[in-house]
């Protein structure tokens, strides 16, 4: 619900979103339709310029972030904890925590361990640094809320995402488990799990291997991370009392982690 924002004349705010993984895809695109939606955006990630440019453009605010880090997501707590106390909005009222991705594709037999490991530490731990860092401010604002961007790969396992589904199922007990925790307290525990998107996320799953990238969304029409942008924005839009436990989605060609409908693709 908006509230009247004093260090902006006139203007109705709805408070202070931080957005995680902000520099591309599901959370560029979350971090601009909350902000049309009358937040103010704090928007973090490794790739500086990128989000730099993204809160120029939304009249937000940028900070490097790493959740992979400790260090990072202190100096990222801190550089929320000064925008929120700056008299303008309050404290930070919402944190999507968005910051995730796969690694690799092979059978459990062939598992590359650093990458199991490095899908665990940003989709799992990630998402429990930025949840210990800015829970407090969540909680001091009266009505906060953290929604999380899971996966339709933490619902249904799949044949050689296994290292990816143990971690998105991992983000689901977590959040399961905090819904439980937080009861009674001011904050609402929320989770947006997509089916297929297309980002950069299949990109960055095959290594930056264009063509195989290319070939997941291949006659099919995935879901863009505008539409799951707007998944996010709704949820945070709700009412104090409504608590979206967890919103699945997925394009209108999958029916399932592992059912998609695929066309025909004209050859040239
Ligand atoms: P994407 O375009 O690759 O975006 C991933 C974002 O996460 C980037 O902004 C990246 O920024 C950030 N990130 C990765 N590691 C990070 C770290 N250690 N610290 C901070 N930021 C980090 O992919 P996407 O599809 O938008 O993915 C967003 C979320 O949706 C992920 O959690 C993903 O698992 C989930 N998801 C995606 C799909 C899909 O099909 N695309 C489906 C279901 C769920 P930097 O590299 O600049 O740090």
């Amino acid at each position: 619900m908006p509230v009247y924002c004093p260090g902006v004349a006139g203007a109705r705010m709805r408070g202070i979103a931080v957005v995680t993984g902000a520099s591309s895809g599901i959370g560029a695109a979350a971090a601009r339709a909350l902000a049309d939606d009358s937040w103010r955006v704090l928007v973090g990630a490794r790739r500086v310029d990128r989000i730099d440019a993204l809160a120029a453009d939304i009249g937000g605010l940028a900070h490097q972030l790493d959740v992979d880090d400790a260090g990072s997501v202190e100096r990222f707590a801190a550089f929320v904890a000064a925008a929120a106390y700056d008299g303008t909005v309050g404290p930070s009222r919402l944190l999507v925590n968005n910051a995730g991705g796969a690694l690799g594709w092979a059978p459990v037999a062939e598992t590359d361990e650093r990458q199991w490991r490095a899908m665990y530490e940003t989709n799992v731990l990630g998402a429990v640094r930025m949840i210990k860092a800015l829970l407090a401010m969540l909680e001091a604002h009266g009505d906060g809320t953290v929604v999380t961007v899971g996966s339709i790969a933490g619902h249904e396992p799949y044949p050689n995402g296994a290292g990816y589904n143990a971690a998105k199922f991992a983000v689901r007990a977590v959040m399961s488990a905090m819904r439980q925790e937080l009861l009674g307290r001011p904050v609402r525990v929320c989770e947006v799990d997509p089916g297929m998107v297309e980002t950069e996320f299949s990109l960055v799953r095959f290594g930056g291997d264009a063509e195989r990238a290319a070939a997941v969304y291949e006659g099919v029409t995935p879901l863009t991370a505008e539409d799951v942008a707007e998944c996010i924005r709704w949820v945070a839009a709700r009412p104090p009392h409504v608590n979206v436990d967890q919103l699945v989605v997925l394009a209108r060609d999958q029916a399932g982690a592992r059912q998609i409908h695929r066309r025909p693709v004209q050859a040239d």
